[in-house]
């Protein structure tokens, strides 16, 4: 079996899944024949950065290509050149090796002067650009300072922070994102479907999980699982192959301590250290799990805007979890653990910082509860004291009665297209425990009208609004909306292909402050 990501390796913009605005941007410039001279690819690995690269040298070198259209035509002698990475003027360097730092100094400089014959532009594509020496750089300084007409450079690299900023300023700059779980999980999709093979939604979960993001691995994942079985392969099939997974383990531990129960947390690091899991790696994971947890209490699209999202399963169940736990609990422990890795290694006993911030958590916990409680007691006797007297049972009545008739209001009242976009953000939050795939389908669609009791919905992909169009989960929208808006709602449903899918920006000081503590940034 030929190398999947090879094989399904994007040939043009309409068949990369992420990256949604970088590739729309790069698009419309190409459409609009705005292109740069020089681009820099900034991002993780293994997210599709060399991929757009060519298919960006591509389009623009494309033969058949008509003025209102930005796909390569995969057919003409230009794309198949650059398909089979044998067209002279689309050149790809790696700068991790030594004989890179050389071409780049000796060969790019003279090369890009030579004007091409055959294509319209020349295109360099220079991968892990940081690696360059001082002088190589300077050397492409001055070519960048005085580009030659129809040349473009493309530099793509890992750690952007490595780049002379005399380069990044003469670059227009992407910052290529993880790709999230969803985007993964359509992605895979496609995949077993062209190979015909039967996987189960919750094996290709699991992969794209495991893979963190990097597009490559959760290919590579897949093959190996692949040839397994060349029928169907279901999640204890794939389990043979895909890696011990901590994030089950790490929501077990993570119970144990909403309960306060110490005991079976400490026995749990235990069992796990004697079945041979790396407890570093455990304890980063659980790190990275918890710092999902806070950052969804700040706000929902926060963790799709990051591409944190996991799949289903998970999400119910950490957001059962979250409830428990106030933020600044889980705060504190995230930060105990971030000290406990470091002692990990050189401790005698390696589990015992971990136990120890265990020990320390539950003490703590308690007591706030125990104080939380005390001052519920409280509150309910003053309740009970105010209500022996008669005026204050009168208010409690009339209160009552107002949320009584600001729901029949809400009932007989003609929704308007305001009062449905007001209230979405609650509709799209009672929604994620649910389904919290659909969650960020619905959060993604556009409300286009109101007209009675009917709502319409655009949605970008067919598959999204596919999705809607399912009886089972019209069902579940149509019991949250009627739960919302107290209204039995119709849903019809759209595509519309130019739909810019935004989500809501957050940027308030908390947000800013976690970011700080965790790194990372929001990229709209
Ligand atoms: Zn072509």
């Amino acid at each position: 079996m030929a190398v999947l990501y090879q094989k399904y390796r994007p040939q043009k913009f309409s068949e990369i899944f992420g990256q949604n605005n970088i590739r729309i941007t790069l698009q419309n410039e190409v459409l609009h024949n705005k292109t740069s001279h020089a681009y820099l690819f900034c991002g993780p690995r293994a997210v599709g950065k060399t991929t757009l690269a060519r298919i960006l040298a591509k389009t623009i070198n494309c033969k058949n290509r008509k003025e209102n259209e930005f796909e390569p035509c995969n057919k003409c002698e230009a794309c198949i050149s650059i398909n089979s990475f044998s067209n002279l003027d689309v050149i790809e360097i790696d700068a991790a090796s030594n004989t890179g730092v050389d071409n780049v100094r000796e060969n790019i400089i003279s090369l890009s002067r030579v004007i091409s014959t055959n294509n319209k532009y020349k295109v360099f594509i220079i991968d892990e650009v940081h690696m360059l020496s001082l002088s190589a750089f300077n050397a492409l300084l001055k070519t960048l300072e005085e580009p030659p007409t129809n040349v473009m450079f493309i530099l793509c690299t890992t750690e952007a922070y490595k780049v002379p900023l005399t380069i990044i300023s003469r670059c227009e700059r992407f910052d290529f994102k993880k790709i999230s779980v969803n985007d993964m999980v359509l992605k895979l999709e496609t995949i077993v479907k062209s190979e015909k093979i039967e996987v189960d939604r919750e094996v290709l979960e699991l992969i794209s999980l495991k893979s963190d993001g990097h597009l490559r691995d959760a290919e590579s994942l897949l093959s190996q699982i692949m040839s397994i079985s060349d029928k169907k392969i279901d999640i204890d099939t794939a389990n043979l192959v895909i890696p011990y997974n901590n994030i089950e383990e790490n929501i077990n531990l993570l119970k144990h301590l909403s309960r306060k129960d110490a005991m079976e947390a400490i026995k749990l690091v235990n069992d796990l250290l004697t079945s041979g899991v790396n407890l570093k790696l455990f304890v980063n994971d659980l790190i990275e799990l918890l710092r999902k947890i806070i950052l969804s209490k700040v706000s929902i699209s926060l963790t799709s805007n990051l591409g944190l999202d996991l799949n289903e399963k998970m999400e119910i169940k950490i957001s059962e979890l979250s409830s428990i736990f106030t933020i600044n609990e889980l705060m504190e422990l995230s930060q105990s653990l971030m000290l406990d890795i470091k002692e990990i290694g050189s401790s005698f006993i390696p589990q015992m910082p971990v136990e120890f911030t265990i020990i320390k958590f539950c003490q703590s916990n308690s007591k706030q509860n125990f104080i939380k409680e005390e001052v519920l007691l409280k509150k309910d006797q003053k309740i009970l004291e105010n209500l022996k007297n008669p005026s204050e049972i009168k208010k409690v009545d009339d209160f009552k009665e107002s949320i009584k008739s600001k729901n029949e209001e809400l009932k007989n009242e003609v929704l308007s297209l305001e009062k449905i976009v007001d209230l979405w953000p609650e509709f799209l939050m009672k929604l994620k425990p649910h389904n919290h795939s659909l969650s960020f389908v619905m959060q993604s669609c556009q409300i286009n009208s109101v007209s009675g009791n009917k709502i319409c919905l655009s949605f970008r992909y067919k598959l999204h609004k596919d999705r809607l169009d399912n009886p089972e989960i019209k069902n579940i929208v149509k019991k949250i909306l009627k739960d919302v808006y107290n209204n039995d709602l119709d849903i019809e449903t759209l595509v519309n292909e130019d739909l810019k899918i935004n989500s809501t920006s957050n940027s308030n000081e908390t947000v800013d402050n976690l970011l700080k503590t965790f790194g990372g940034q929001i990229i709209n």
